[in-house]
């Protein structure tokens, strides 16, 4: 089976199509030649993901999922959420989105946030939502170097790294991301027929 993964991010097709049983092909936008940037102009992280599957889906007549994360601090009622890419500006900087984060949170004490995933997948217009949370804190400054995002400033719950400093492979294993692929992976494993 033919299943299109709705994202631009070629690294992440990658990853997921490793962990796929083999007789689901997943197909990336950029094998479709579709280079265009889908608007995510809903208010919940599940509406954004659901507008993107269900926009290719319908678009190229084959099954398919997408992705949506956001970044939900308490003490900032919810926010960035929706809004975690491009935070402090359409420019998607992580720097800047971090140093907003900080400065909103300066002086403040309850940090309590988390990382939430949700993937939307549609084929033949059967709808569903795989979700994955990680629950954490917000670091009062920049630690580490590796991964991405807003990475030196999460601090997972029962970690006293930050995602910046942990390996990948840890990361993977208790990410927002990783939880909710697995539940998806979990579903397209056990599904027979399509
Ligand atoms: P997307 O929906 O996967 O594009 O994620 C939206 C935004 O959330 C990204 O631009 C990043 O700023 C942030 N983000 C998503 N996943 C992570 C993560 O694992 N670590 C840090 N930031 C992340």
């Amino acid at each position: 089976m033919d299943l299109i993964f709705a994202t631009h991010n070629t690294n992440k097709v990658k990853e997921v199509d490793l962990l796929l049983p083999n007789d689901i092909r997943l197909i990336s936008l950029e094998e479709l030649g579709f280079h265009e940037e889908i608007p995510e102009t809903e208010a919940t992280l599940e509406a954004n993901a659901q507008l993107k599957a269900d926009y290719i889906s319908d678009r190229f007549g084959l099954p398919c999922f997408s992705d949506d994360t956001g970044l939900i601090i308490d003490a900032l009622n919810g926010a960035p959420g929706v809004h975690t890419a491009r935070y402090a500006g359409e420019e998607k900087d992580p720097e800047k989105n971090m140093e907003k984060v900080l400065k909103e949170l300066r002086n403040i004490s309850s940090r309590e946030a988390r990382f939430k995933t949700v993937i939307a997948l549609n084929f033949n217009n059967q709808k569903l939502l795989f979700d994955g949370i990680v629950e954490g804190t917000i670091a009062t400054k920049k630690i580490g170097d590796e991964g991405f995002g807003y990475d030196p400033i999460f601090r997972p719950e029962g970690y006293d790294q930050t995602f910046a400093e942990l390996p990948l492979q840890v990361k993977n294993q208790i990410s927002h991301r990783g939880k909710a692929f697995q539940k998806l992976i979990n579903y397209l494993t056990k599904r027979k027929r399509f």
